[in-house]
């Protein structure tokens, strides 16, 4: 590993907690939750690397819960686009000499926890999420396992902790702390192989994937899966890099000027199901993009690092630093005011959960993208912004748009559960990370969108047409 990349690893870690040095010999954990990826993920780099140093085996530990059993929010469409990307990563780690350890069931930490006692680790390597679940979780396990926890952030191209101590106020904000610390972090992918040992001798435990598979197909049956994205590390890499699956860069990138445009859905990447279920690195996508500066226009690469890194990290700083990501409480005050003084304001339409989940409103550009999250699991981020607005216009307050727009985009999307997720309904809903605008009814100041504004930017019917072509394709299949 070069001195950059070493640094940038070491720097992405922090001690969770340091309990009185272990007499342990045995393994290192990886406690692999949130980024489920062999290469380009500092936190599994940090536990071989601590492995190495202490000459003992390194162990994989994954647990499946609620989520992924196809039970939880997201159905089939999330748990097996993510067991699935779990049994490649558990095939890959093997093939390695990295043995893995499955656990199963509610109780996450405790899944790991058992891991950990039996396996009698020495330490603990877990990733790092900024959600309260993910939270608790390693909170949980760090309190109960009496041997060291460290924390590493492989989420974030530079660690959330090292870009801020507290909730940035907006893009503005946190772009010069992110920007200092880039030359530092956005370093050459590192070759995992480098990294490893000699192989471990401890047992494998084989765990029946296709089981877990089955089992998440049936429980989750709810929310279909969708096959217009192959789940996977190795899809993930192709879907950014390989030519021959019509990747994102190069050739698409240079089409980055015209991602607002729904029409235009080659000029995005599609990639946030990779990055939200940890398949894909974001230092990788965001250094093979920066890569490519003389061969595509600076502005094409520069928008999409700001996408990319800026506004995605950002929102882990949202979750991070505000315990109320998901709900008004955790807006400014301009905004809580502004909303609740047009909380009462008459609303042309009032629409029900129901109506609304199944796109049946009168407005054929919104029912198209709802119909897009609901069949196909995604909806194109110019949409986004526009439909979870119109939810704040069509429901009875302001409490129930916010509480509709995450239930409906957790259950549906394939990126969802996710910070991109909260922070996106609530700069929508409650101008998180906006200023105020002019004030009209019902959206206070909160930044307004209407159909209109839609029709100039780009042709209303061919997105609708191209949604329901797609969706009586899956009809068909
Ligand atoms: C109401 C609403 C809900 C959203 N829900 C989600 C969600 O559940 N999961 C999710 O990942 N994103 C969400 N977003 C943010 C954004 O719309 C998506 O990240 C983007 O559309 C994903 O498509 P892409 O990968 O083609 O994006 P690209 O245009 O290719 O962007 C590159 C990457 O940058 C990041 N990104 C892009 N736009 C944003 C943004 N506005 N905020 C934060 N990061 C961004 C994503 O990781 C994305 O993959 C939401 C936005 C809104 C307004």
């Amino acid at each position: 590993m070069n001195d950059a990349a070493k640094a940038a690893l070491d720097a992405s870690a922090r001690a969770r907690a340091s309990a009185s040095a272990s007499a342990s010999a045995g393994p290192v954990v990886y406690w692999c939750d949130r980024d489920r990826r062999c290469a380009n993920n500092d936190a599994l780099g940090r536990a071989m690397e601590l492995a190495n140093e202490r000459r003992v085996p390194l162990v994989v530990a994954m647990h499946v819960g609620t989520d992924l059993s196809g039970s939880g929010i997201g159905g089939a469409r999330r748990a097996v686009f993510a067991l699935k990307g779990l049994k490649e990563l558990d095939e890959d780690l093997r093939a390695r000499g990295v043995s893995t350890r499955t656990t199963t069931g509610s109780d996450v930490a405790g899944g790991i926890v058992e891991t950990c006692e039996t396996l009698n680790a020495s330490a603990v390597v877990c990733d790092f999420s900024p959600l309260r679940e993910g939270r608790a979780a390693r909170e949980a396990v760090a309190r109960v396992v009496e041997v060291p926890v460290i924390e590493v952030d492989a989420h974030n191209v530079v660690p959330a902790w090292v870009t801020s101590d507290k909730q940035e106020y907006a893009a503005r904000t946190i772009r010069p702390k992110i920007h200092r610390n880039l030359g530092d972090f956005l370093t050459a992918p590192q070759a995992l192989d480098d990294l490893i040992a000699a192989p471990d001798a401890l047992t494998p435990s084989e765990t029946d994937w296709d089981a877990l598979i089955d089992t998440a197909r049936v429980k989750g049956a709810h929310v279909p899966e969708v096959d217009w994205i192959k789940p996977g590390e190795r899809a993930a890499l192709a879907a950014l890099l390989d030519p021959n699956v019509d990747s994102f860069l190069p050739q698409r990138l240079t089409l980055y000027g015209e991602r607002n445009k729904p029409t235009s859905p080659r000029a995005v990447s599609r990639l946030s199901p990779y990055l939200n279920h940890g398949q894909l690195s974001p230092r990788r996508a965001a250094w093979e993009a920066a890569q490519l500066r003389g061969i595509v226009d600076d502005e094409a690469i520069d928008s999409y690092l700001e996408e990319l890194i800026v506004r995605r990290e950002l929102s882990d700083n949202y979750c991070l630093f505000n315990p109320y990501y998901d709900s008004l409480q955790g807006a400014s005050q301009w905004a809580q005011d502004s909303l609740s003084l047009h909380a009462r304001d008459v609303r042309e339409y009032v629409y029900d959960y129901k109506t609304l989940e199944r796109g049946n409103t009168h407005d054929e550009l919104w029912n198209a993208a709802q119909k897009e999250l609901y069949h196909l699991g995604r909806m194109h981020g110019f949409m986004r912004m526009y439909w979870a607005k119109k939810i704040l216009e069509w429901t009875p307050s302001p409490e129930v748009a916010l509480q509709t727009a995450i239930q409906l985009n957790d259950a549906y999307a394939l990126d969802g559960l996710d910070p991109n997720g909260y922070v996106g309904c609530m700069w929508s809903i409650a101008g998180v990370h906006d200023q105020g605008w002019k004030e009209r009814a019902v959206f206070g100041k909160v930044r307004y969108m209407n159909y209109a504004g839609c029709k100039r930017k780009f042709q209303i019917q061919d997105y609708v047409a191209a949604v329901d072509a797609e969706i009586s394709g899956i009809g068909r299949k």
